[in-house]
């Protein structure tokens, strides 16, 4: 069992979603002695959750919506093997979401931005320590930091505001010439010249094993795991008494709701409209690579990033805002290993079937690229988590505690108010 905290009373919690945020939600509510009940309609940690980069990195704390960045889209757009891919018959769907993208773009704001997240992403490796220690999983998550690569000087510097950001929010980094980068990280190509390391970063070898032996170890120490499709809330007199699921009616105190990019239509119900919309995004993994880094790369060029994974060598990235009904652009997958020989010219030309998968999810992503975390505006027993875009590996452990908290009704640990569901 996690260390116990105290708390005053025991409650029947419903958190739905059983990603990495509601995982890690649903196990600190269970230190504090509540009775949680996990609904999880597909498989525990199958979706974002699944497939992403791995990477555990406090030094994310720089939003996507940037001074700048909308002069890049054309470009962007126009090159086939480039990071951002719209398809156009979504476009008057994401309009909304794309000019509040925008303007949250400006100087002020992205320094209010990386402020906000800077508590949330602190320390993300040992956030994380207490579940995965109490999950006998300390193999599935390692602290070898963080590498950045540059092609060019100009590219570098094309990133000097987010790297301001950092260094206001004391996040250290070294930055390392063509020799010394060649030296820190033998596997890529002498065509990148300037590395940044990020030391305290760290990173999963397995998202989907994380998740699920934190799962694994939540049913262990007591906690329910409910397979059924969440579909609402049943209220009296303004409180809540119970989750609507297709297994029935799951008797609950109070909720959280931490279905990912699933989620906008229960905040809905309780009466916050969020824009959230989803960034899908691809990987492909290269089992028994000839070639493998020492710790994650961000490609920062390109933008994608490379990691070690148990499971092989996974090139994850790129940008494709379709919605959630649309099927996979699996070229775009494809594109990734094009680019990861670019990086890592040790890679073979072509793979066997069967060397490559290729894996497409749905980041729940938010324009201001802070996630909500917060109370339902009609009804406080209901508390929201998602929206954690291209972070919510990083952040679900602080997530999860700040959702105890809350419905322990505790302070947590950091502010929540550029988090509220009701900024926009
Ligand atoms: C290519 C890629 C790379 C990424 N790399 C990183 C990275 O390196 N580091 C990082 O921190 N983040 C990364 N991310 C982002 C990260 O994966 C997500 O932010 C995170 O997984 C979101 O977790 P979640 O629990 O909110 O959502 P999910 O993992 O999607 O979980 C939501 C769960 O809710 C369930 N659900 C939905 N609706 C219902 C319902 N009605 N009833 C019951 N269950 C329901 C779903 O089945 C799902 O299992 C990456 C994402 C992608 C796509």
């Amino acid at each position: 069992m996690v260390t116990s905290s105290t708390s005053d009373k025991k409650r029947t919690v419903a958190v739905i979603g059983g990603g990495a945020i509601g995982v890690a939600a649903a196990s600190f509510l269970l230190r504090d002695g509540n009775d949680v009940v996990l609904i999880e309609r597909s498989g525990i940690g199958e979706g974002a959750s699944f497939g992403n980069a791995g990477c555990l990195n406090p030094s994310s704390v720089v939003p996507m919506s940037m001074p700048g960045t909308l002069k890049k889209v054309p470009g962007y757009l126009l090159d086939p093997l480039g990071p951002l891919s719209i398809r156009w018959r979504y476009l008057p769907t994401l309009a909304p979401w794309l000019i509040r993208f925008v303007q949250a773009g400006t100087q002020a704001k992205v320094r209010a931005q990386a402020r906000a997240l800077k508590p949330m992403l602190e320390d993300s490796y040992g956030a994380w320590l207490p579940l995965v220690r109490n999950a006998g999983a300390e193999d599935l998550i390692r602290r070898d930091g963080h590498l950045v690569v540059y092609r060019t000087q100009a590219d570098f510097e094309g990133d000097a505001l987010g790297y301001q950001l950092r260094r206001d929010n004391g996040i250290a980094f070294d930055v390392l010439r063509a020799d010394e980068l060649w030296q820190f990280e033998p596997s890529i190509s002498h065509d990148y010249t300037i590395g940044v390391a990020f030391h305290q970063n760290g990173h999963t070898v397995n998202p989907n094993r994380l998740v699920r032996s934190v799962a694994e170890a939540f049913r262990r120490d007591g906690g329910r795991v409910l397979a059924a499709q969440a579909h609402g809330f049943v209220r009296e007199g303004g409180r809540l008494t119970g989750v609507e699921t297709d297994a029935g009616v799951i008797p609950a105190d109070a909720a959280v709701v931490a279905a990912g990019a699933h989620s906008r239509a229960f905040a809905a119900s309780l009466g916050d409209d969020v824009p959230l919309d989803t960034e899908r995004g691809y990987h492909v993994l290269i089992s028994s690579p000839e070639t493998r880094p020492r710790r994650p790369i961000l490609d920062a060029s390109a933008k994608f990033v490379s990691t070690p994974m148990e499971t092989g060598l996974r090139l994850a990235g790129t940008v494709e805002f379709a919605g959630l009904d649309a099927p996979p652009n699996w070229p775009r997958a494809d594109y990734l290993l094009t680019l990861g020989r670019r990086l890592f010219p040790g890679l073979a030309a072509s793979y066997p079937e069967g060397r490559v998968s290729r894996w497409m999810g749905f980041r729940p992503s938010m324009p201001d690229s802070l996630p909500v975390i917060g109370r339902a505006s009609q009804c406080p027993d209901v508390a929201y988590a998602f929206g954690h875009g291209h972070v919510g590996l990083a952040a679900a452990a602080r997530t999860g505690e700040a959702v105890a908290d809350l419905i322990a009704g505790r302070t947590p640990a950091f502010d929540l108010a550029p988090f509220a569901p009701t900024r926009f």
